[in-house]
C-alpha cells in the first residue's frame, strides 16, 4: 500500500474515502499545473517589489514608541504599493483585522453628507454594523454617511440601468466586494471588478472606487489596483499575510485616499508617520514572500473540494470547473448536520486544537449563529485550513485555505470522513 494512504489510515481516514479523494486528484492535473503558474508569476511579482524597495536586514529590526522613521514599516508600505501597482500604501499590525482595515478606508474617505454605494449588493455582515445598514454605535449612518446599494441581478451580472440610477451629487465613494463573503453569488475577477470601474468613472470620475480585496489577493496575476481602484483593502490574516502575519491589514492605492485613512487610523496630523511596527515586521515580509504559494495551495484545496462535493451531488459555488477569483469554497449541504459534521472534519484535521469539538456560537459581527472551524497557529486565521457556516439556510459551508495543499487535501479528506460516518453521505 502506498504510504500517504496508510498514514491517512492510521490518521481516521477509510481506505475507501481516501481512494475516493484520488481518483477525483488524478482528474485535476491541469488546473493544478495552471495555479502553479499563476504561482511562479506572482512570486516573481513580489520578489521584484522587494528588491526594487531594497530590503534589507534592517528593515526587521523592531521599533517601540511613536515608531517614528520604522525603515522596515515604510519599505514594507513601498513593496505593497509596488506589487498592487499603487501609490502608496498602508501595511500596519494597529489594523486589527480586515473590518477594521475597511472601517478605517471608509471613515477616512467619507464626510458628513457624503453617500457610500454598493453596486454589487449587500456587504460582508460585519461591515453592516459598520455602515450602519444595522443601526450600530459609531457607524458611519451615524456620522451622517448615507448608504445605497444595487443587487446584482438574478444571473449574477451588474445592473447598470439601476447603478447608474444611484449614482448621485451625494455618491463620494462606491465599494466593490470582490469576493462572495458568506454569499453564493459569483465572486467577481478582477476584469469584471475594471469593467464596473470603468462604467463609474465614466460617469463620475471623481468618485473614490473601492475594492474589498479579502481572500482574492494573488489568485490571479492581477490586482483591482491594476484596472481602476483607488484603493485595495485587505487582512494579513488572510491571503497576503501567507498565515505568517500575527495581525494586521492593508489599505493599497491613490496616494491621497490613503494618506486620509492614515489620519483616521492614528490621528489627524500624525497620520502614517506614527505606529512602531513592535517586531513583527519579519512575518509581515516573510509572510507577503510566501503568500502567492500558500494562496496556490489553498486554491487547489478549494477545487479538489468543489470536485469532490459536486461529485456527490451537493451544490458547490464555485463549481468543479469554473474559474476562480477568490480561495472560499462554498458546499451546501441544506441541513445543519452537513455544516457541523463538515466543520468537525477540518477541526480534526488541524494542526492546533484538533482534539476539540466545533460548535455553533453568536459570534459579534453577524446576525445569526456561526460555526466555525479552525485550528490555526494564528487565532481566527483563514488562510490557515478554515471552514465557518451562518447557521441559517440554505445551510452552506464556507471553506479556506490551507498552508499547504497536503494539509488542505487531508482536511478536505477528514471533512468527507465525517459525513461518512454520520450517515449523511455514501460513496
Ligand atoms: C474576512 C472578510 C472581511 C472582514 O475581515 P475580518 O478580518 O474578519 O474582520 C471583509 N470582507 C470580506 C469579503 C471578507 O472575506
Amino acid at each position: 500500500m502506498k504510504k500517504g494512504k496508510m498514514i491517512c489510515e492510521e490518521m481516521g481516514i477509510s481506505p475507501k474515502v481516501y481512494e475516493f479523494g484520488a481518483e477525483i486528484e488524478k482528474g485535476l492535473k491541469e488546473r493544478f499545473d495552471a495555479i502553479d503558474e499563476t504561482v511562479e508569476y506572482n512570486q516573481l511579482k513580489v520578489l521584484s517589489g522587494m528588491q526594487k524597495a531594497k530590503v534589507e536586514a534592517a528593515c526587521f529590526a523592531a521599533t517601540s514608541g511613536y515608531g517614528y522613521d520604522d525603515q522596515g514599516r515604510d519599505k514594507l508600505e513601498e513593496v505593497y504599493a509596488h506589487v498592487f501597482r499603487g501609490e502608496s500604501a498602508l501595511v500596519r499590525p494597529q489594523i486589527a483585522c480586515g473590518t477594521h482595515a475597511l472601517a478605517v478606508a471608509l471613515s477616512g474617505n467619507l464626510r458628513p453628507g457624503d453617500e457610500l454605494l454598493s453596486p454589487v449588493g449587500k456587504p460582508y455582515d460585519t461591515l453592516e454594523e459598520v455602515i450602519g445598514i444595522r443601526p450600530s454605535k459609531g457607524s458611519l449612518a451615524e456620522y451622517g454617511v448615507t448608504y445605497r446599494q444595487v443587487d446584482l441581478l438574478e444571473n449574477g451580472s451588474f445592473d447598470y440601468p439601476a447603478i447608474e440610477k444611484a449614482l448621485n451629487e451625494k455618491t463620494r465613494l462606491v465599494t466593490i466586494q470582490r469576493s462572495k463573503g458568506y454569499q453564493t453569488r459569483p465572486t467577481l475577477s478582477v476584469s469584471r471588478i475594471g469593467e464596473l470601474i470603468a462604467f463609474i468613472k465614466e460617469r463620475r470620475p471623481d468618485v473614490i472606487c473601492m475594492v474589498d480585496n479579502c481572500y482574492g489577493e494573488f489568485v490571479e496575476t492581477i490586482e483591482p489596483t491594476e484596472v481602476g481602484a483607488d484603493l485595495c483593502v485587505g487582512s494579513l490574516i488572510k491571503n497576503p499575510g501567507g498565515g505568517l502575519a500575527p495581525i494586521g491589514g492593508y489599505i493599497v492605492g491613490k496616494k491621497e485616499y490613503v494618506e486620509n485613512a492614515a489620519y483616521r487610523l492614528t490621528s489627524p496630523g500624525l497620520g502614517r508617520e506614527v505606529g512602531a511596527s513592535l517586531g513583527v515586521m519579519t512575518s509581515f515580509y516573510q509572510g507577503f514572500f510566501l503568500a502567492p504559494t500558500v494562496v496556490g495551495g489553498a486554491l487547489k484545496g478549494a477545487i479538489f473540494a468543489a470536485n469532490i462535493y459536486e461529485k456527490l451531488g451537493f451544490s458547490v459555488i464555485p463549481n468543479s470547473t469554473e474559474s476562480r477569483h477568490d480561495i472560499i469554497q462554498a458546499v451546501t449541504f441544506g441541513t445543519p448536520q452537513g455544516v457541523i459534521e463538515f466543520c468537525k472534519g477540518i477541526q480534526a484535521a488541524a494542526p492546533v486544537d484538533s482534539f476539540v469539538t466545533p460548535e455553533p456560537w453568536a459570534m459579534p459581527g453577524y446576525d445569526s449563529d456561526v460555526i466555525m472551524a479552525a485550528g490555526a497557529f494564528v487565532q481566527g486565521s483563514s488562510i490557515e485550513l478554515s471552514a465557518d457556516g451562518p447557521m441559517k439556510p440554505p445551510y452552506a459551508v464556507y471553506f479556506q485555505g490551507g498552508l499547504t495543499w497536503q494539509h488542505a487535501k487531508f482536511g478536505i479528506l477528514m471533512s468527507l470522513q465525517k459525513l461518512v460516518d454520520a450517515g449523511l453521505v455514501t460513496i
